[in-house]
């Protein structure tokens, strides 16, 4: 089965608004195991929108549409669409009860263009919105089904959800299927691939699915199962996760798209601990990753960007000496960094990063790609040499997430795993 996404809205093709409306779609659909042929925004006009659907209705089975549904008039999808489908629009009562409610709720008075919004067409199925006034629609045309939704990516999200995604397993008459994402770090693709080949085998030849999707210094693993019911989906692929856990453990920092970020911030939480960065090559980076997460102000301290050999010395406390005879890519000065960054902020945990992030810089005992990352704790310094790329902005990432990688190791006492 093939479906395809069309987002409406002048506000997309003007750079105004990001259609991330079809990225969620599409990421949701894969998930049922729904291939997604294409994704196509266009303006809010009538034609525009008839010889898309059209094209549309010539490949694909299932056509997803936001955008357009509100009461003003340049939201004209519903007109247009009953157009396509030849057919009328007449009052819902049930649904102008709802917007009537919706209103009074918020004390807010009633227009009679939200009153239309209860005029729904003859020959399609009303969708609920409950976060909202615009209805969605669902269409069936020999075969195929046409779902209208509102732009509003909340009140998309809710209605996929709630009812179009049960509502097209139902008519497409879907296996149930259930997923379960692996998340590892410190493992290229190709090296993981090798470690659990007899567990794919075996996994693959049992009719699972298994997808590898990567990103810098982390391997997200999918596991895809199917069955007749939901329940012994989800509890199919909780034991294939299983077997594969032992393999990798030393890997595996989490499960369902959770940020290594998130672990380590949940792990000094239960803990009550804190971290500090002192930061040479990333500049900042990990302070931004780290914050990203909410929360984060209750376990991370703060930073010192050490950029020059003066701050290196001055913020830090590292000795010139070390500076000058081993130079700031060493790890002499990582283990000076990363005790000085701990001292400095009175942290549970210090991570300092130094290295050669590129294009220039390099020599032939530091090439480029060449970071050094240390972790200080109340045991001691552990630190670690790295050979990355020659890419600068890959390097920083990496950077980044090899020193989360440690640092997790560092919490749950793990150094042998370093
Ligand atoms: P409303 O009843 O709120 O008018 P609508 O169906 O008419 O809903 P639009 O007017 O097209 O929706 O868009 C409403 C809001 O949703 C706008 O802020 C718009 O920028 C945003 N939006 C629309 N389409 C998308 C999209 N594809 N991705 C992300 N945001 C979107």
């Amino acid at each position: 089965m093939q479906a395809e996404i069309i987002t409406i809205g002048d506000e997309l093709l003007i750079g105004q608004t990001v259609d991330t409306n079809s990225a969620w779609i599409g990421s949701e659909l894969a998930k049922q195991g729904i291939k997604v042929q294409q994704i196509t925004s266009i303006t809010d006009q009538r034609e525009h929108i008839l010889s898309t659907l059209k094209q549309a209705e010539s490949r694909s089975q299932l056509i997803l549409i936001t955008g357009g549904l509100g009461p003003t008039k340049d939201d004209i999808t519903k007109a247009t669409l009953c157009e396509y489908f030849n057919t009328t629009l007449s009052l819902n009562p049930e649904v102008l009860s709802e917007i009537e409610k919706y209103f009074y709720e918020r004390n807010i008075d009633i227009s009679q263009m939200n009153r239309d919004q209860a005029l729904l067409p003859v020959d399609a199925k009303v969708i609920r919105n409950w976060q909202g006034t615009a209805s969605g629609m669902w269409f069936e045309k020999e075969g195929r089904v046409f779902v209208s939704m509102p732009g509003v990516p909340y009140e998309m999200k809710a209605m996929m959800e709630e009812s179009v995604l049960p509502m097209v397993r139902h008519y497409f008459n879907f296996i149930p299927r259930a997923f379960k994402t692996i998340m590892t770090v410190d493992l290229p693709e190709s090296v993981l691939a090798e470690m659990i080949e007899d567990w794919e085998k075996k996994l693959r030849s049992e009719g699972f699915g298994l997808a590898y999707l990567p990103s810098p210094g982390i391997v997200k693993l999918r596991v895809t199962g199917q069955s007749e019911n939901q329940k012994d989906a989800t509890e199919n692929v909780y034991k294939k996760v299983k077997e594969v856990q032992p393999i990798i453990e030393r890997y595996i920092f989490g499960y369902d798209g959770i940020s290594i970020q998130e672990v380590i911030g949940e792990l000094l939480l239960e803990r009550n601990a804190t971290v500090s960065t002192a930061e040479s090559c990333t500049s900042g980076y990990l302070a931004s990753q780290i914050t990203l997460v909410p929360g984060s102000s209750r376990y991370y301290l703060g930073s010192v960007i050490a950029y020059s050999y003066e701050s290196k010395t001055a913020e830090l406390n590292v000795d010139p000496d070390l500076l000058i005879k081993y130079g700031a890519v060493s790890e002499k000065v990582i283990i000076e960094m990363a005790k000085g960054i701990r001292e400095k902020f009175g942290t549970d945990y210090g991570v300092a990063t130094s290295g050669i992030a590129g294009p220039g810089g390099g020599t032939p005992d530091k090439p480029v790609g060449t970071v050094w990352i240390a972790i200080s704790s109340e045991s001691g310094v552990v630190s670690k040499r790295h050979y990355f790329g020659n890419d600068r902005k890959l390097n920083i990432q990496r950077t980044a997430i090899a020193a989360f990688s440690m640092l997790r190791k560092v919490i749950i006492d793990r150094e042998d795993w370093l």
